[in-house]
C-alpha cells in the first residue's frame, strides 16, 4: 500500500487518498472560472518512511510513486537518454551542456510519464473512461496508455492540433472531439463533460497525479546524473505542470534527506504565450491575450497551473525567459544539426533559450545545465517543413550521379 496525503497548494488543507479526487473543494468552490487552477493537490509522502528504506544502491523509485504497481497499465515510459552533447554546448555558449531527451517516449512526448500514472489511477478506481483536454500530445499519450490498458479515452483538442498528433490518437483508438476554438475551450468543455458524463478527468494540474507522474523526469535527471543535482535545468513551459513536477522531484528528495541543493528551475516560454514569465516579473497574474505560436505545446492563455510553476521558479533560484518563433525554429535547426535530436518546436524553445540566458548573465557558461526535450520533431512535420526545401530529383543515371556528386561538393543539397 502506498501511503500519502493530498495537501492543499492554495489553503494548505490536507485530505486523504481517496477523499478527493481533483482540487481541493474548499479553495475551487471560491475560484473563478477561466483562471488559473485555485486548490491544485500536491503528493505528501511519508518522507521519514522514505528516508528509512530508500537505498542508494539500489533504489526503489516506487517509494515516491502514489499509485501501487499492480495498476500501472503495461506501456513502458521514460528512462529516456541522458547525455550530454559537447558540440551544442559549444555552439550555444554551455561547456557542460547535458540533454534529457524525452522525445523518446513511446507515444514521442513527455506527457506519456503524466497519462501513464492517470491511467493507473483508473484502474485502481475502476473508472473505464479517462477524459482530457490537450493541445495534443497529453492526448496521444492519453490515448496509448488507454489502448494499452483497455481503457476508452474522450479527447477535447483545438480542431487546429498538428495532424500527426490527432494520427496518433485516432489510430490508438480514441474518442476525438475536435473543438473550433482554442486549447482553453478544450479545457473548459471537458471539465464540463466530466462533471455532467462521468469518467475521470486527466486535465493537467486539474488532476493531481499529472504533477507526480512529470515528476519522474525529475527524478530520472538525479540518478542519471549519478545521484547529483544539475545546476539548472531549462523546462519549456505551458501550463506549467512539467516545471512544477521537476520542482517536485527535486522537493520530494530533499525532504527524504537524499539532497540538500536543488536545481535552478529555467520557465522558457514562447512571447506571445507568456502569462507565467510576467507572473515571475510582476507579482501579478494576467492572462496571454492572445497566444499564437508555432510552438503549439506551450500555446496558453490561462495556464491552468500558473500558481504552483511560479512558486517553483522562484523556489528554486531560477529565473524566466521568452522566446520568439524565428529563435525557437532556428533552435530546432542547431538541436538537429549538431546533437543529432530532432526535437518539436515547444521543446526547441528550451534550447532557443541558451544564447539569451548567457547574455543577460541569468546562467553563466560553466554551469551544469540541462536541457529539458519533451517531445519529438515528427510530432509537427509541418512546422519544420515550413523551413526547409526539398532538393529536386535527379534522374537514376550517369548524369544524375554527375549532377549529385557537384551538389555534394557545392553544399547545394539542403
Ligand atoms: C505539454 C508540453 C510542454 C509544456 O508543459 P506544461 O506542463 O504545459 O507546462 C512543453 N513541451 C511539450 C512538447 C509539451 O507537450
Ligand atoms: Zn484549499
Amino acid at each position: 500500500m502506498v501511503t500519502f496525503r493530498y495537501l492543499c497548494s492554495t489553503c494548505g488543507r490536507s485530505y486523504r487518498r481517496d477523499e478527493v479526487r481533483y482540487l481541493c473543494p474548499h479553495c475551487a468552490a471560491t475560484s473563478k472560472p477561466g483562471a488559473p487552477l485555485e486548490g491544485v493537490l500536491t503528493v505528501q509522502f511519508d518522507y521519514g518512511q522514505i528516508r528509512r528504506k530508500f537505498d542508494r544502491h539500489n533504489p526503489d523509485w516506487g517509494l515516491f510513486r502514489a499509485v501501487e504497481d499492480r495498476f500501472l497499465p503495461p506501456y513502458p515510459i521514460g528512462n529516456t537518454p541522458f547525455f550530454r552533447s559537447a558540440a551544442l554546448g559549444r555552439r550555444l555558449g554551455y561547456d557542460n551542456l547535458w540533454i534529457k531527451n524525452d522525445g523518446q517516449n513511446p507515444s514521442g512526448s513527455l506527457k506519456d510519464r503524466a497519462s501513464h500514472l492517470v491511467v493507473a489511477e483508473a484502474c485502481r478506481l475502476g473508472e473505464g473512461t479517462v477524459v482530457t483536454a490537450s493541445t495534443g500530445n497529453a492526448a496521444s499519450a492519453l490515448a496509448a496508455a488507454c489502448a494499452a490498458a483497455g481503457r476508452r479515452a474522450v479527447i477535447f483538442v483545438p480542431a487546429a492540433a498538428p495532424r500527426p498528433k490527432l494520427a496518433q490518437m485516432l489510430c490508438h483508438g480514441a474518442c476525438v472531439i475536435p473543438v473550433k476554438g482554442t486549447y482553453d475551450d478544450a479545457f473548459r468543455m471537458s471539465l464540463e463533460y466530466t462533471a455532467s458524463k462521468g469518467g475521470l478527468n486527466r486535465n493537467t494540474a486539474y488532476h493531481p497525479l499529472t504533477i507526480e507522474g512529470k515528476k519522474t523526469a525529475g527524478l530520472e535527471i538525479f540518478w542519471q546524473n549519478g545521484f547529483k543535482t544539475p545546476d539548472a535545468i531549462v523546462v519549456p513551459v505551458g501550463d506549467g505542470v512539467i516545471i512544477s513536477g521537476v520542482w517536485k522531484a527535486f522537493d520530494d528528495l530533499r525532504r527524504s534527506g537524499l539532497i540538500r541543493k536543488v536545481p535552478r528551475l529555467i520557465a522558457v516560454q514562447a512571447s506571445s504565450s507568456d502569462a507565467i514569465h510576467r507572473y515571475v516579473l510582476t507579482g501579478r497574474y494576467r492572462d496571454a491575450r492572445k497566444p499564437d505560436t508555432v510552438a503549439d505545446s506551450i500555446s496558453v492563455s490561462v495556464p491552468s497551473n500558473a500558481h504552483l510553476a511560479r512558486s517553483a521558479i522562484l523556489g528554486s533560484g531560477g529565473g524566466s525567459v521568452t522566446v520568439t518563433d524565428g529563435e525557437i525554429m532556428k533552435a530546432q535547426r542547431i538541436l538537429a544539426a549538431c546533437a543529432g535530436i530532432f526535437a518539436e518546436p515547444a521543446a526547441a524553445a528550451a534550447a532557443a533559450a541558451l544564447p539569451k540566458l548567457r547574455e543577460s548573465g541569468q546562467l553563466e557558461g560553466s554551469q551544469q545545465v540541462v536541457l529539458l526535450i519533451t517531445g519529438h520533431g515528427l510530432k509537427d512535420i509541418e512546422a519544420a517543413m515550413a523551413t526547409i526545401r526539398i532538393p529536386s530529383a535527379v534522374e537514376p543515371t550517369r548524369a544524375g550521379l554527375e549532377e549529385a556528386a557537384e551538389r555534394v561538393q557545392k553544399g547545394r543539397t539542403r
